[in-house]
């Protein structure tokens, strides 16, 4: 048995985590990575190597953009070799949209890369974010028989390792701040760490790790309320360059049955923009076919988005556009599971 401790990369992007409060001014500044391990000096009980590396100019995620996901990605991929595991200390606000993307990008993925961020700053008294980020540290760092136990893109946040495809920020108050609300949590922090073998990717063997960069930005997301006027949809699906358009609908992927809302769908679709329907509510599935509110968008081609969460879908048709997939097969690829972000 190797003796050899993992090496973990900690990649400092922004956010709450990563700030301290000034003494004298009270303001938020971002927290300088070099001197981590004076600041919590707990890392050095960690029985693993961590080096880290910073965005030259840490963002606040609601900033976060095509541009910076492939950062990240290039970061993870220039380092793959040289560690045995990732952590990404990230602004909750967005989390879920990275975490989704990088989830995309890194194909064949075999190490663990698990984002994490926190609600307080790490200077704050009753800060969430050393639990967040020890622990993340040390789920990065588990091995079996000198492999990786998480081989895949996680989210840790208070407590919980969550699948970070399936995860969505659902609280900007407490510290439980992100659910999974159709997929069974990964791992779970207690006395002692207990992570649920069943439930976790099992990359194919022996693939060599593939970086994909080339998404496609010319999507819409639309959200359907009760009496939404066909001058507003008209506007939005004609946009020009459009490539794919996410309509959240209701319940299990119901919409109204107005003709010129179906005619609307069915001449985007004939222009061969994708159209896929993703649910409004936080749990469960479109079933389209199961109510006749949503039997007409089975009929002329509507993608079904499953039980995908809305960030995951955004991320999901960027990548696949970018793949230039034949038009023939985009819809069973989107309806095919690739991260395991979908049932
Ligand atoms: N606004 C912050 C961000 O997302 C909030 C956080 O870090 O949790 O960057």
């Amino acid at each position: 048995m190797s003796t050899k401790k993992p090496n973990i990369l900690l990649v400092y992007t922004g956010g709450t985590i990563g700030m301290i409060k000034d003494s004298k001014t009270g303001a938020l500044r971002a927290f300088d990575f070099n001197n981590l391990s004076k600041r919590i000096p707990e890392l050095n009980l960690l029985d693993c190597v961590i080096e880290t590396i910073s965005f030259e100019e840490p963002i606040d995620s609601s900033n976060m953009n095509l541009k910076y996901w492939t950062q990240i990605a290039k970061i993870i991929e220039e380092n793959y070799n040289r560690f045995d595991g990732f952590v990404v200390l990230h602004g909750s606000d967005t989390m879920s949209y990275t975490a989704s993307a990088l989830s995309f990008m890194l194909e064949n993925l075999s190490k663990p890369v698990i984002f994490t961020g926190s609600q307080l700053p790490i200077g704050d008294l009753r800060t969430d974010a050393k639990e967040n980020l020890i622990t993340s540290i040390q789920i990065a760092s588990l091995q079996k028989n000198n492999k990786p136990v998480i081989q895949e893109v996680g989210l840790y946040f208070e407590y919980k390792l969550y699948r970070a495809n399936r995860t969505t920020k659902i609280n900007a108050e407490h510290f439980e701040a992100f659910a999974s609300l159709n997929y069974p949590d990964l791992a779970e922090s207690g006395v002692h760490l207990k992570v649920n073998n069943e439930y976790l990717l099992k990359p194919k063997k022996a693939t060599k790790l593939k970086v994909f960069k080339k998404f496609n930005e010319n999507i819409a997301l639309v959200k359907l309320f009760p009496s939404i006027s066909k001058t507003l949809l008209e506007c939005i699906f004609n946009t020009p360059h459009l490539k794919g358009i996410i309509i959240e609908t209701y319940g299990a992927g119901n919409c109204s049955t107005e003709n010129w809302f179906i005619e609307l769908l069915e001449n985007t679709i004939k222009k061969g923009v994708h159209i896929i329907n993703v649910t409004q509510c936080s749990g469960g599935s479109v079933a389209m076919g199961q109510y006749e509110t949503s039997e007409k968008l089975k009929k002329i081609g509507v993608i079904s988005g499953k039980d995908i969460t809305t960030e995951a879908a955004i991320c999901k048709l960027m990548y696949l556009l970018g793949q230039k997939i034949i038009p023939k097969t985009f819809k069973i690829t989107f309806e095919t599971s690739l991260r395991g972000e979908m049932a």
